[in-house]
C-alpha cells in the first residue's frame, strides 16, 4: 500500500482540523495534551457503538466474537508497533497514569522494602512521581532523583552514586512532556541492567514522535495513553517482559482475570489477562488500532521531515523574541517547546492567542517540581502533531508576537 506523503492529505482525514474556535481558524498546538482523532478512530468508535457490540472474550454469541477479535487483534498490532516479542507482554490499560500505578503497586508493591530506593529524574510528570512517592511512604522507601541542568538535560555524571544498591526500579520518562527532549534512555538502561536494576520508560509523549522499539531499547516496562496517539481517551498500554510481569502479583481483582474461583482460593488467569480484570475499554481499544494504523499510512520520512522543519523554525524564531527563555535546550528534540515571556503571565498569552485560534497549554504541565528547578510557576507550551504545518508555525509565531505586545 502507498503510504500518505503530503500533509494536505493527512488533514483531510481530521474533521476537528476544519472547526472554527473564537470564529478563526482553529490552530491546534496543544497535542501534547491530546492528539485530534483521525476519522478511521472515528468510524470505528461510531461502528462499534452503533451495534458491533458484544463483551468480549465472555459469550458464544456472534457480537461478542467479533469483538473479542477487533480487542485481541488491536493488541497484536499494537505488539507489531512497539516491536514487542509477545502478545502476552501487551497489557491494555486506561492510559499511562493507569499503567505506571500498575507497576508501582504490582512491582514496587512486592520488591520495596524499607531502606530501598526507586529513581526518577527531576523532569517527571506528576503521574510518573505521585505513584512512586504512594508506593514508597508505604514500604518506608525513599524517592530519588536524577536532577536536571540548566538546560534540561539529565545529569548523567551522577547515574552512578545515585544507582547504587538501594535502588530497585527505575522510571523515567522517554521526552518530558514540558522540556520535549530525548532523553538518552538507552544509556540509562545499560548502566541500571549492569546493576540488576528493572527501568520503566515513560513513553506518553515520545509514542507518537519517535519510533519506538522495545527490544532495542531494552527496557523492562514501556508506558502510553491512547489518546496522545490520535487514539481514543481512556486506552492505553503497559508493556512488560513476560518473565517479569509473569513474576508480578495482579492488581485488581474481577472476572476475566481469574483461572478458576472458589469461595476459599482464586488462582488467577495467564497473561495478558491477569492485569486486565473486568470488562475493558474494547471499544476503545480497537479504535487505538486504527489510531496506529493511522500512524503506519505515513510515510515516516514525512513525518521526520516535517518534525526537524518545525524544531528548526519554531527554536529560531522563538529565541529571537525579546525576553523570551525556552527551557528544554538541545539538537535531539521533538516539536514540543516551553517558555516563558518576561513580563508576560502564560495563562495571559494563551487567553488572547485562544481568540486567534490558537489552542495552546499554560500552567504547571503536571510537573511542579521541574517548574520549581527552573525557578517559575507556569510556562506556556505549544505542542505539533502531524497534521501540523510549518503555515501554522508561522501563524503562531506571529499571534505569539501581537500578543506579547498586547501585554506590554
Ligand atoms: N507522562 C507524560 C510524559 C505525559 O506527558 C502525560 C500526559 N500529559 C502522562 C504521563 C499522563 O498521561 P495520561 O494522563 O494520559 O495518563
Amino acid at each position: 500500500m502507498n503510504k500518505i506523503s503530503d500533509i494536505e492529505t493527512i488533514r483531510s482525514l481530521f474533521p476537528a482540523l476544519e472547526q472554527t474556535v473564537n470564529s478563526r481558524k482553529l490552530v491546534y498546538l496543544d497535542n501534547g495534551a491530546t492528539a485530534q482523532k483521525p476519522k478511521q478512530v472515528i468510524d470505528m468508535v461510531n461502528l462499534m457503538n452503533s451495534g458491533v457490540n458484544g463483551n468480549i472474550h465472555r459469550a458464544v454469541h456472534e457480537l461478542s466474537s467479533k469483538t473479542t477479535e477487533l480487542y485481541e487483534e488491536s493488541r497484536e498490532v499494537t505488539r507489531k508497533f512497539m516491536n514487542a516479542a509477545q502478545r502476552e507482554e501487551i497489557i491494555f490499560t486506561s492510559g499511562t497514569t493507569a499503567s505506571i500505578n500498575l507497576v508501582a503497586v504490582c512491582y514496587g508493591g512486592k520488591h520495596l522494602k524499607k531502606g530501598d530506593s526507586v529513581l526518577i529524574s527531576e523532569a517527571e510528570h506528576h503521574s510518573n512521581i505521585v505513584p512512586w512517592q504512594m508506593i514508597c511512604q508505604s514500604k518506608e522507601a525513599n524517592l530519588r532523583v536524577i536532577p536536571v541542568d540548566e538546560n534540561g538535560h539529565w545529569r548523567m555524571d551522577m547515574l552512578d552514586n545515585l544507582l547504587d544498591s538501594s535502588v530497585k526500579i527505575v522510571s523515567v520518562s522517554h521526552i518530558s512532556n514540558v522540556l520535549g527532549l530525548i532523553n538518552p534512555v538507552e544509556e540509562l538502561i545499560f548502566k541500571a541492567h549492569a546493576k540488576g536494576i528493572p527501568v520503566l520508560i515513560d513513553g506518553a509523549q515520545s509514542i507518537v514522535h519517535i519510533e519506538t522499539d522495545v527490544r532495542k531499547l531494552d527496557c523492562d516496562f514501556y508506558v502510553f495513553s491512547g489518546h496522545k496517539l490520535y487514539g481514543p481517551t481512556g486506552t492505553g498500554v503497559l508493556y512488560g517482559k513476560r518473565e517479569i510481569l509473569d513474576s508480578m502479583p495482579p492488581w485488581m481483582g474481577g472476572g476475566d482475570m481469574v483461572d478458576t474461583v472458589t469461595l476459599e482460593k482464586t488462582t488467577y488467569a495467564p497473561l495478558p489477562l491477569k492485569f486486565e480484570a473486568g470488562t475493558p475499554n474494547f471499544i476503545g481499544a480497537a479504535a487505538m488500532a486504527e489510531a496506529i494504523r493511522f500512524v503506519e499510512s505515513i510515510d515516516r520520512k514525512l513525518l521526520d521531515k516535517m518534525e526537524q522543519s518545525i524544531v528548526d523554525y519554531m527554536t529560531e524564531e522563538l529565541l529571537k523574541i525579546d525576553g523570551l527563555r525556552l527551557y528544554g535546550r538541545g539538537d535531539s528534540r521533538i516539536s514540543l517547546f516551553s517558555f516563558t515571556v518576561n513580563g508576560a503571565h502564560p495563562s495571559d498569552l494563551a487567553m488572547i492567542m485562544d481568540k486567534m485560534g490558537v489552542a495552546l497549554r499554560s500552567g504547571q504541565m503536571c510537573a511542579e517540581p521541574l517548574m520549581r528547578r527552573f525557578g517559575v510557576e507556569a510556562m506556556l507550551r505549544a505542542s505539533f502533531a502531524a497534521y501540523n504545518t510549518i503555515e501554522e508555525a508561522e501563524y503562531f509565531i506571529a499571534s505569539l508576537k501581537r500578543a506579547i505586545k498586547m501585554l506590554s
